[in-house]
């Protein structure tokens, strides 16, 4: 249960003063101690190192709802029971101490009056509150299977109408999306193991949810399930991949993930004796176009050579800018004739479209040294020299020409 009090969110959950809540609490509290809560050190992380949340019970829940990482925890022994009253707070909280008071007051008062089934009650009651309240999808199956606890998140994702929902329908639906993600494996394990923890991936509508499963029971016994959509911080993952391995002028590979493609294209290659070939590109007197239109012209001029060039490539074909003005192409499943066409392909069609730079349209001419896997022996660096030298020897020979190396 969420309970604001003057404004600071505090979680409430009643735990067995012997589960490994406050075991993993005192160790990790190492902090100010102010009545009966602790203030969590800044360097401390919840749950700690090398816990896993689910040694908490219901801690995806509750890390979850105080950001992750509550800096207050506060408890509070149950007089007469084998509970006690925690408290997670990630504001400095001045009414912690009292609020906790105030509630185990209450359920001292209740369990008094022999109202343990009141007391359970309660506690049941704040639970469905606290899950109502939890700001992601969150299932909870008790251990029967007679019962369940879903949130309207939880209701959509699993696509549940929105009426009195039966727990057959909740497992069901649960059962529905681990199958429909293919993940048989993980539907045996959980069949197998009751108890198991586990950990997967699923899709829908173009978002994905990382899906997180464990038993628990302290005080309640079953299983949650919570959903985390994950679906921005992948983008953002693919994002800064791209971002880091290719050039942001012409979007080509940058010279490490082109290093890091070749060293995997020419171990498969040689592996199964496919032939693989190499090409390096250099445009022609480009020190003169700058120098004559402007840099702004040049970096037009390389993205759109840069474009030309990609347009001409197969998927499995490795694309790179190499340096400045100079490019490299990593052709798998060809050899040196097939590559020379390719190469003689692109220098004709850049040759042939002089680029408008606004001011001018641009006459462009590029030199072309081409160079194939020769043997299983042969390496990137051997490749790389030949294929360098046969640039260069077209360079010498007058440019605007391809040279294979020997
Ligand atoms: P060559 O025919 O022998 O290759 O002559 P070149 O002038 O092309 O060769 P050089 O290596 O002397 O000069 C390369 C030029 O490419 C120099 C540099 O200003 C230009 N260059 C390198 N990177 C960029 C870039 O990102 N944008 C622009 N506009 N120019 C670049
Ligand atoms: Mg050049
Ligand atoms: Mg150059």
């Amino acid at each position: 249960m969420l309970q604001a009090i003057e404004g600071v969110e505090v979680a409430l959950l009643l735990a067995h003063v012997d589960g490994p809540f406050f075991e993993i609490v005192e160790a990790t509290g190492a902090g100010k101690t102010v009545g009966s809560c602790i203030a969590l050190a800044p360097e401390v992380t919840f749950p700690p190192a090398g816990r896993s949340t689910s040694d908490l019970r219901m801690p995806t829940a509750f890390t979850l709802m105080s950001d992750k990482r509550p800096s207050w925890i506060g408890a509070k022994q149950l007089t007469g029971t084998g509970l006690r009253l925690v408290a997670l707070c990630s504001h400095n909280p001045p009414l912690l101490e009292s609020q906790l008071e105030a509630a185990a007051a209450t359920m001292a008062e209740l369990d008094r009056h022999g109202a343990k089934s009141e007391l359970e009650r309660l506690q049941q009651d704040r639970i469905s509150a606290l899950i109502r309240s939890l700001p992601v999808p969150f299932v909870f199956v008790d251990a029967p299977a007679t019962d369940a606890l879903i949130n309207a998140d939880a209701r959509s994702l699993l696509k549940l109408s929105s009426t009195e929902v039966g727990v057959e329908q909740i497992a069901s639906a649960l059962r529905h999306l681990i199958q429909s993600q293919g993940n048989a494996a993980l539907h045996h394990q959980l069949t197998a193991d009751p108890r198991a923890a586990a950990i997967f991936y699923a899709h829908d509508h173009g978002r994905t949810y990382k899906v997180d499963t464990q038993w628990i029971d302290d005080g309640l016994e079953g299983r949650i399930w919570t959903f985390h959509d994950i679906t921005e911080e992948r983008r953002l993952e693919e994002e800064l991949r791209v971002l880091a391995s290719t050039d942001h002028l012409t979007g080509a590979l940058n010279r490490r993930a082109f290093q890091l493609a070749f060293k995997s294209e020419i171990a498969r290659c040689r592996r199964y004796g496919v032939p693989l070939s190499l090409i390096m590109l250099d445009l022609d007197h480009f020190k003169r176009v700058n120098d004559t239109y402007g840099h702004q012209a040049g970096d037009m001029i390389l993205r759109e050579a840069s474009n030309l060039i990609r347009s001409s490539l197969r998927d499995s074909d490795i694309f790179c800018r190499f340096g400045g003005e100079e490019f490299a192409l990593l052709l798998p499943h060809t050899g040196m004739d097939e590559g020379r066409v390719l190469a003689e392909r692109l220098r004709y069609a850049i040759a042939e479209k002089p680029v408008d730079v606004g001011s001018a349209m641009v006459p462009i001419t590029t030199s072309v040294g081409i160079a194939a896997l020769l043997s299983p022996t042969d390496s990137i660096d051997t490749m790389m020299r030949r294929a360098d030298e046969a640039l260069y020897a077209a360079k010498a020979g007058g440019r605007n020409q391809t040279v294979s190396a020997p």
